[in-house]
C-alpha cells in the first residue's frame, strides 16, 4: 500500500468535520510530497529543527502542526510559520509563544496538553495545572489563542482504559470551556487519537486526529 492509498483509505473512514494531521516526524521529504500530491495539507512534527527544515523545503500552503514537547528556546524557530501548537504545557511556554508570535506579527493557535495517561512518562498538565495557567490574563495575550486541548492515551491494548482516558479529556474540555471560554467560538478543538486508538478517540468526541504510521508506515526509531 502506498502513502496515497493509506491516506485515501483513512480519509474514507473519518467523519467529514474531523481534521486529520498526517504525522510525518522522522519521515523524508519525498514521503510528504507524495501525501501533498494526494491533496493533503496538514502535517505534524515533534522536533522544532526538523519541522523548520521541512517547512523551508516544501510548498508554503502546508499547515504545520507542532505535536511534541516544545522547549522555550526553540519557539523562535517555528513561530514564523507554525499553524497550531498542540503541546502547551506551561504558562512560561505560552508567554514565550506569545512573545515570538508578536515579533512575527502573528497570533498563534495553541492547545493545552493535558495529562491523561497512566504511565508517568508523558508530558502535559493535570487539571489543576491547567486551571492555574488559565487564571492568568490569557485574553490579554494578543499573540496567542487557546483553541482547545490535546492528550495522549496510555500505550495499551486495553481499549476500556483508552476509552476512559479520552472521555476524561473530553470532560476536561467541557469544564474548561464552561468556565473560561463560555461563548468563545474558537475554543472547540480536542486533539486526540493516533494510529492505534483514533477510532476510540473519535467515538469520544475527538475533533483532530494525529496519524503517523498508518499513513507513512512504521518509523525506524519510535519517538
Ligand atoms: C508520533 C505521534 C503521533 C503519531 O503516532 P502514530 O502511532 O504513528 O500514529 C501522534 N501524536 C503524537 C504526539 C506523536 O508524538
Amino acid at each position: 500500500m502506498s502513502i496515497t492509498d493509506n491516506l485515501n483509505l483513512i480519509n474514507k473512514t473519518l467523519p467529514s468535520n474531523l481534521s486529520l494531521i498526517a504525522v510525518s516526524k522522522t519521515k523524508p521529504i519525498v514521503d510528504i510530497i507524495e501525501a501533498y500530491n494526494a491533496g493533503h495539507r496538514s502535517f505534524g512534527e515533534n522536533k522544532a529543527q526538523e519541522m523548520t527544515d521541512k517547512y523551508n523545503a516544501l510548498p508554503k500552503d502546508i499547515q504545520w502542526h507542532f505535536i511534541g514537547h516544545l522547549q522555550t528556546n526553540k519557539v523562535k524557530f517555528i513561530a514564523p510559520f507554525v499553524h497550531l501548537i498542540h503541546s502547551v504545557d506551561s504558562y512560561r511556554l505560552l508567554l514565550e509563544i506569545n512573545k515570538e508570535a508578536l515579533k512575527n506579527n502573528r497570533c498563534i493557535d495553541c492547545l493545552l496538553q493535558m495529562y491523561i495517561a497512566e504511565e508517568d512518562s508523558k508530558f502535559g498538565m493535570d487539571y489543576q495545572e491547567a486551571e492555574d495557567l488559565l487564571k492568568n490574563k490569557i485574553f490579554d495575550l494578543n499573540g496567542i489563542r487557546i483553541v482547545g486541548v490535546m492528550g495522549i492515551a496510555t500505550f495499551t491494548y486495553n481499549h476500556d482504559q483508552i476509552r476512559k482516558e479520552f472521555s476524561i479529556l473530553n470532560a476536561y474540555f467541557n469544564k474548561i470551556k464552561a468556565i473560561y471560554f463560555n461563548n468563545v467560538g474558537y475554543f472547540k478543538e480536542i486533539s486526540m487519537g493516533m494510529t492505534d486508538d483514533y477510532k476510540i478517540a473519535i467515538e469520544q468526541g475527538s475533533t483532530i486526529v494525529r496519524i503517523g504510521s498508518a499513513i507513512f508506515g512504521n518509523r525506524k526509531y519510535n519517538k
